[in-house]
């Protein structure tokens, strides 16, 4: 560690022609001395990679966990979300391009060493710290430091992430993680290549990892694009895919698109698309399937698969009636709910509530 906010980095390589290779994610970027990855926040310092936005955030949020969106992780409790600055992605579509093209670190205001990010979530009452805004990977040691620290305060983590990590740095990112919301940006070669400036496989890759080597709990989000991924045969594709490769449980949210960043030509998604794909998804066989950004009561909710009963009312981030007994299974017929639970759930409602930091920086 040369200075509060740079670090060693995890994950690289020297390469025989004298460059650096970061194994973070799979752009896998060169550099020679000096260079930046295209992610911005990591580095090539003399002869290693580091990472020079730990302990600098973007600012801090209180917020509703089922806006990450997490419909089946401990529903109505308050989570503090944070971010920093870059991303591995270039999405044209980007929703929260102020942060994620930031590229100066000056940006990046509160000073929060991990254990000053617990200490705010207990004070305010959160139950879990989330790692959004931008994507976590980029800042793998930053949020594998903080997700530890949580753990050992009985504070749980959360990942907002594209997914877009390497096989080799895969584990070690979600090795403290106890929630993840994953983009499913697409579900073609096509749409990852020309609109995200990434690919879909690795994306499936983490996505396999998740369910079959971890106990994390995650849940996937794709934004529907009018025009770009929206056909009835996309939603198709992808959603047997999630049944096939994931099982019918876990929780697919459909998500309204706004005209945003290198994509302002494209209208908004109507509801109508996202509750059309909700349709295509259910009747391939997936048992929960959301509707998101939009007022819609009947796809924002969760049914219970088994007999139908209402388990969990939503109206966008405020529940309403709650039909799951004190083990998390349904009051009419007993079916346990996938997810994790609590025997009550919280009351934190849709509030979003802007929290500062009081640490000072070195
Ligand atoms: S994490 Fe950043 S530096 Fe590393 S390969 Fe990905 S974009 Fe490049």
């Amino acid at each position: 560690m040369t200075t509060a906010s740079i670090v060693s980095g995890r994950h690289w390589h020297a390469l025989e022609d004298g460059r650096i290779q970061c194994d973070v994610c799979p752009r896998f970027c060169k550099l020679q001395d000096g260079q930046q990855g295209l992610c911005f926040v990591r580095a090539r310092q003399g002869d290693e990679m580091v990472l020079t936005s730990y302990g600098r955030s973007s600012g801090f949020c209180i917020d509703p966990i089922e806006k990450k969106p997490l419909n089946h992780f401990l529903p109505g409790t308050p989570v503090l979300s944070f971010g920093t600055a870059g991303c591995n992605l270039t999405c044209k579509f980007c929703q929260n391009w102020d942060i994620s093209k930031a590229r100066e670190i000056d940006r990046l205001n509160d000073w929060a060493p991990p254990e000053a990010i617990v200490a705010a979530a207990e004070k305010a009452g959160c139950r879990s710290v989330a790692f959004t805004y931008n994507d976590p990977v980029i800042f793998l040691e930053y949020a594998v430091d903080t997700a530890r620290a949580c753990r050992a305060r009985g504070i749980k983590a959360v990942a907002v992430t594209a997914g877009y990590v390497s096989d080799e740095a895969r584990p070690d990112f979600y090795s403290d993680m106890d929630a993840a919301n994953v983009d499913l940006k697409g579900f073609t070669e096509d749409f990852y290549h020309r609109i995200c400036g990434g690919h879909l496989a690795p994306v499936l890759e983490t996505l396999v990892y998740l369910k079959h080597h971890t106990d994390v709990w995650f849940e996937i989000t794709t934004l529907l694009i009018p025009g770009a991924n929206d056909s009835d045969e996309e939603i198709t594709n992808l959603s047997q895919w999630v049944g096939d490769r994931l099982g019918p449980d876990v929780p697919l949210h459909f998500t309204a698109f706004h005209p945003d960043w290198k994509m302002t030509d494209i209208p908004g998604t109507p509801a109508a698309t996202l509750q059309r794909a909700r349709r295509i998804a259910r009747e391939v066989g997936l048992h929960h399937v959301y509707t998101g950004n939009i007022h819609d009561s009947q796809g924002g909710s969760t049914w219970c698969p088994n007999c139908a009963a209402l388990l969990i009312e939503r109206d966008w981030f405020t529940l309403g009636r709650w039909g799951l007994d004190r083990a998390g299974c349904c009051r009419s017929c007993g079916h346990p709910l996938p997810g994790r639970f609590e025997a009550e759930p919280g009351s934190w409602g849709a509030r979003r509530q802007p929290v500062r930091l009081q640490s000072t920086a070195p």
